[in-house]
């Protein structure tokens, strides 16, 4: 059986900035120190921070108004937060420590910049995500936000005004598919909609690393016979990795951990390609590496990953 890691896998930049953010915040603080929401989308790395004393704060303006903050440190993860949010907190008497990505703040400024100019915003992505629940904070809601061409086509049966200008940018970890399905809608889908417009203006803020990763991904699908994505099972961009590579046909399994995969789960692939998301730690793809060449021969450890 041959096993190959791809390259990129470990904690992306915007990941590890927070984790250092957060390790900081636990060594200096005199008091309490939070994250808004877990830190990353993994529970073991969250369940590692929680016993060196991080604790998690609802992510809910209504259920923070509950807590007492005063004088603890609240670290914004990686997806940021939107203003509002941010206000709260400080009125409340906590301390920011800001880790939110640089790519993540790119997004939240193009997307301000576009509603400043007059451009009917659109965001590619999940609503529900808190990358584009901050980034919505930004502009005052005043966006909308598609994930595929079905919602666009909605948008478009029930919107109340002309649009001539629209503006385009994405949340900075969807898929390359899914941005081009949405792209090619725009156009192919809801003609009326090109006949009506005068302008259209895209900003990139996907993210270099995770595209990086998906190109990687599609690769290493067509030259496999099984794909192993590791990753939280609430990780969008995990998930994204996921549904790449099983677009091309070639199996595809999503696991958190080395624990997951058994011998049936693995089949007769012979050749295995193992991926990681954006928050899966090395160690996490290590130990997956261990446990197929474990399986491969029959329940004997290999010597070494
Ligand atoms: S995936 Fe990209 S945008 Fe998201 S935190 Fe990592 S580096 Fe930043």
């Amino acid at each position: 059986m041959e096993i190959k890691i791809a390259r990129y896998v470990g904690f992306c930049p915007g990941v590890r900035r927070a984790l250092r953010l957060a390790d900081e915040a636990l060594a200096s603080a005199e008091g309490k120190v939070f994250s808004l929401g877990p830190i990353i989308h993994n529970p073991r790395v969250v369940e590692e921070l929680r016993g060196k004393g991080l604790e998690i704060l609802p992510e809910e303006e209504h259920a923070l108004r509950e807590i007492p903050l005063k004088g603890a440190l609240v670290i914004v993860r990686s997806h940021g937060i939107p203003p509002s949010t941010a206000r709260l907190l400080q009125e409340r008497g906590a301390l920011l420590v800001d880790a939110t990505c640089p790519t993540v703040k790119k997004a939240q400024r193009a997307a301000m910049r576009l509603v400043g100019e007059g451009y009917r915003l659109f965001v590619i992505g999940d609503a529900k995500h808190p990358e584009v629940v901050a980034i919505l904070g930004h502009v005052g809601g005043n966006a909308e936000v598609i994930k595929d061409t079905q919602e666009l086509k909605e948008w478009w049966r029930v919107r109340a005004e002309k649009v001539r200008k629209v503006g385009l940018i994405a949340q900075t970890t969807v898929d390359l598919l899914m941005f081009r399905s949405l792209l090619d809608g725009l156009i192919n889908d809801v003609p009326e909609l090109m006949r009506e417009l005068g302008e259209m203006k895209l900003i990139n803020t996907l993210c270099r690393n995770t595209l990086a990763r998906q190109t990687e991904a599609l690769k290493a699908a067509f030259e496999s016979d099984l794909v192993v994505v590791v990753g939280g099972r609430n990780s969008s961009n995990t998930e994204f990795l996921r549904k790449i590579c099983a677009t091309t046909g070639t199996r595809t399994l999503k696991v958190e951990c080395a624990e997951e995969l058994t011998a049936d789960s693995i089949g007769e692939a012979s050749r295995i390609a193992v991926l990681g998301g954006a928050s899966t730690p090395a160690s996490s793809i290590d130990e997956v590496y261990r446990k197929l060449a474990e399986l491969s021969t029959g329940g004997s450890a290999p010597a070494d990953a």
